[in-house]
């Protein structure tokens, strides 16, 4: 399995978001994105996920069928009474098979929200619902944004232990250091359009970042 963003280009108006983006994801990725906020963080896991088309450049799936779910920040969720039936309008998911949100909603210690409407919860919980989509999904490539943001102590260590034994790749949006070091195995980072790779976890990229620093400043 192999997913190969070739030389993406986006501009919002006159704005170049991404310059030339290319790096490959490969099963077993454990990747962190980072990346000042407007470098373009969003937009990228937008464009891999289908979401905006992007100006220039392929995004190539191996094998054809790849599947890729995505944990937005923001709050798209299918127009529906409550989660249960969200959550089956947006996994093509029938009554028959509804045992399956109850058992994901219960995972994630959420099974009181069932029958809540989408928009009556707290920005923690509906990360909650993202990550129970998620269980019955099983992509075979997780694209999370800022996953931690919002959620209490309990839902970050079983969102690590998830991520730990996860089976496919994934690539996660965050500023969180810690949740980076416990999670991932390398750094891409996203500045003035253009993408760098970094070897290792957040501390290793800091490291890194600031051996870079240094040498810059000699040079000058
Ligand atoms: P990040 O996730 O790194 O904070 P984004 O991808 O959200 O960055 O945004 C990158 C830049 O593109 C920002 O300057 C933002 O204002 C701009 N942008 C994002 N989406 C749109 C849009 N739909 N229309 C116009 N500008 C956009």
């Amino acid at each position: 399995m192999n997913l190969q963003i070739n030389s993406l280009s986006k501009e919002y108006f006159d704005l170049q978001v991404l310059n030339n983006v290319s790096f490959s994801i490969n099963l077993g990725d454990r990747i962190g994105l980072v990346g000042m906020n407007g470098s373009g963080k969003t937009t990228l896991l937008k464009l891999i996920s289908g979401q905006e088309k992007q100006d220039q450049g392929q995004i190539i799936k191996i094998p054809n069928n790849l599947s890729i779910g995505y944990v937005p920040q923001a709050t798209d969720f299918p127009k529906s009474n409550n989660i249960t039936q969200g959550l089956a309008i947006s996994l093509g998911i029938d009554e028959s098979e509804i045992y399956k949100i109850y058992i994901a909603l219960d995972k994630l210690n959420i099974s009181n929200l069932a029958l809540k409407p989408f928009e009556t919860l707290s920005s923690g919980q509906k990360t909650k619902v993202y990550l129970a989509r998620l269980l019955i999904q099983e992509p075979n490539i997780l694209l999370l944004d800022e996953p931690t943001n919002h959620l209490d102590i309990k839902s970050l260590e079983w969102l690590e232990n998830y991520l730990d034994s996860y089976q496919g790749a994934f690539l996660v949006v965050s500023h969180d250091r810690r949740f980076l070091d416990n999670t991932v195995t390398k750094i891409l980072e996203l500045e003035n359009g253009i993408i760098k790779n970094y070897g290792g976890n957040y501390s290793f990229y800091r490291q890194q970042k600031l051996i870079e620093f240094e040498s810059q400043k000699r040079n000058y």
